[in-house]
């Protein structure tokens, strides 16, 4: 990896905006998904959550300070699941990275990987229980074989963004064990869970942040 290859604040916040924004854009259908397996309001929940982030974003000075405020502020403006969910997931990020200014991708992955780690223990899902997990674990396996491989993070994260699109379209056939879809129980089977989606949106905005992303 080259020196130049490590991720600064600026591209930290770049990240949340183009996820406010994938979310923002795509609220309808993130609605329109939870209308089908659930309460018909994770798409209104991300954009109220990802708005109040904005709207409280200064340019911090370490990248602990800016997860922080992000997990913060997402636990304690979304009502649903996926507010404390994605709050928990941010803020675990924010204390592995600790109070620096860069990170390379070994921190990186390490900062996500603790998000991820936090996510399962809030929500207590397991790999194919058709939640947001099932985006979130093969998107930071690929980002991290593909680091192992030698890959910049550019192509890190574009590898992290295609294994995300599969994990959410796995989601489709399986049956919900978590959260609000799993009251259908085989009824679920058939749509694709709406947090896999979103997270599909993170990794699209983190390749998007780290030059990923054809421009
Ligand atoms: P709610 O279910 O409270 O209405 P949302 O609609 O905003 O919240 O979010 C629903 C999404 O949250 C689901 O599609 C699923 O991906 C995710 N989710 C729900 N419960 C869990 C859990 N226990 N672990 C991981 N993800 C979960
Ligand atoms: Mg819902």
């Amino acid at each position: 990896m080259t020196v130049a290859d490590t991720v600064t604040i600026d591209q930290l916040v770049d990240w949340l905006g183009r996820f406010r924004s994938l979310v923002v854009d795509n609220q309808r259908y993130l609605t329109e998904l939870d209308s089908a397996i659930g309460d018909a309001d994770h798409g209104s929940n991300m954009a109220r959550g990802m708005n109040a982030v904005a709207e409280k974003l200064e340019t911090p000075e370490t990248v602990d300070a800016l997860f922080k405020t992000v997990g913060m502020t997402l636990v304690s403006s979304v009502g649903g699941a996926s507010g404390p969910l994605y709050g928990t997931f941010f803020l675990r990020i924010g204390t592995t990275a600790g109070p620096v200014t860069v990170l390379d991708g070994s921190a990186l992955s390490a900062a996500l990987r603790a998000g991820l780690a936090g996510v399962v223990a809030r929500g207590k899902a397991e790999p194919g229980d058709k939640t947001m997990l099932d985006a979130m674990l093969p998107a930071l396996d690929a980002f991290d074989a593909s680091l192992a491989s030698g890959a910049d993070l550019a192509d890190a994260s574009a590898a992290a963004f295609t294994a995300a699109q599969a994990g959410r379209d796995d989601t489709e056939d399986l049956v919900a064990r978590k959260g609000r879809a799993s009251y259908l129980g085989e009824r679920s089977a058939g749509h694709l869970d709406p947090g896999a989606t979103s997270t599909v949106y993170l990794f699209q905005a983190l390749a998007g942040a780290l030059g990923g992303l054809p421009e």
